[in-house]
């Protein structure tokens, strides 16, 4: 796949690394303190502007965000004080399915209290934090958070699987290789066949945590999408009505995979097209209202993320080439 290289000279680029970091970890403070005393404001800019651009970005380059999160930025400042150690094979494997829990917790859990309860969102910001500096404190570098508890990271995943630009990444100047398996800013747009492994080879890719989660999401956006705002008395409507959807979308893509003898790569990167074309059909109208677009907006975007995402399959499709990673 053709790709822009973004290779600013060294010393620029660490600068702008440095400038981004600072940027987010000022935001996050500035976002907690607005939904304490102005929620309503911080609400609309975190849920219907800020947060349904992020995954656009994943598809262009996940180290972007990766470079700037002020999550990783904790996770790595929790390296400093405490004495991390490595994280072991299982201990990987179950802070990465706690990563997709997480996820799975965390997203419906907007409807019940998270879009309107600006301070319960703070709260939760601040746990989550202090969780991923926990993390760095713990284990070795950004393995325990970034690389796996994080509920984003398996997005990051599917969609960064091959990146529309080559960047390098922000963080680990020096890789002390803390995540063998996965990591997008070790093996870049190998992390995910890494992470399913041999698994891939047969539809074996379905059993992994990470097939789970890919084959499952596009049923997931849409029961997320459609569910209204609702009280926390409603919970259990509300995650029967996820859950149940991602279990349909799981079993009709084992159906589609057995029936059609996908391969596992393609297959992959098809359920990342179907997902990012199901998010922005319905972000579109998230976004357009929230900016007071005009209506004519919506489909535009629509039909321009479409096109773009199936073009972006048709790539991903080709010889993978560009899998080497960037060196720092
Ligand atoms: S680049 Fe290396 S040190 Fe950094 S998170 Fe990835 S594996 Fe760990």
């Amino acid at each position: 796949m053709a790709r822009l290289h973004v290779l600013e000279p060294a010393p620029a680029r660490d600068a702008l690394w440095t400038a981004g970091r600072a940027a987010g970890i000022v935001g996050l403070a500035a976002l907690i303190v607005t939904l304490v005393w102005s929620p309503r404001i911080a609400l609309l800019t975190l849920w219907n502007i800020a947060v349904p651009l992020l995954p656009a970005t994943f598809f262009l380059s996940p180290a972007l965000w990766r470079g700037v999160c002020p999550l990783a930025t904790l996770n790595a400042w929790g390296n400093r004080v405490g004495t991390p150690r490595l994280l072991t094979e299982r201990e990987t494997w179950w802070f990465g399915v706690g990563g997709l829990v997480l996820f799975h917790l965390i997203v419906p859990a907007r409807h019940l209290s998270l879009n309107t309860d600006g301070p319960l969102l703070a709260s939760t910001l601040l746990a989550i934090g202090a969780i991923a500096l926990a993390c760095g404190a713990l284990f070795t570098s950004r393995s325990a958070f970034c690389n796996a508890l994080c509920p984003v990271a398996p997005v990051e995943r599917l969609y960064g699987q091959a990146p529309l630009l080559r960047v390098p990444r922000g963080r680990c100047a020096t890789c002390d290789v803390c995540t063998p398996r996965g990591c997008l800013d070790l093996a870049g747009p190998k992390a995910m066949r890494q992470l399913i492994g041999t698994a891939r080879h047969d539809r074996q890719w379905l059993r992994t945590p990470f097939g789970v989660f890919a084959a499952a999401l596009p049923g997931f956006i849409i029961a997320h999408a459609l569910l209204p705002d609702t009280r926390g008395t409603d919970a259990i409507v509300v995650y029967a009505t996820t859950l149940g959807a991602s279990l349909a979308s799981y079993l009709t893509v084992i159906g589609v995979v057995t029936v059609l003898r996908t391969p596992a790569l393609g297959a992959v990167a098809g359920l990342a097209t179907i997902s990012g074309a199901l998010y922005y059909w319905f972000a579109s109208a998230t976004v357009a209202a929230a900016l007071g677009a005009p209506p004519v907006v919506v489909p535009l975007v629509r039909a321009t993320a479409i096109a773009l995402l199936t073009w972006w399959m048709s790539q991903v499709s080709r010889p993978l080439q560009h899998a080497a990673p960037l060196p720092h």
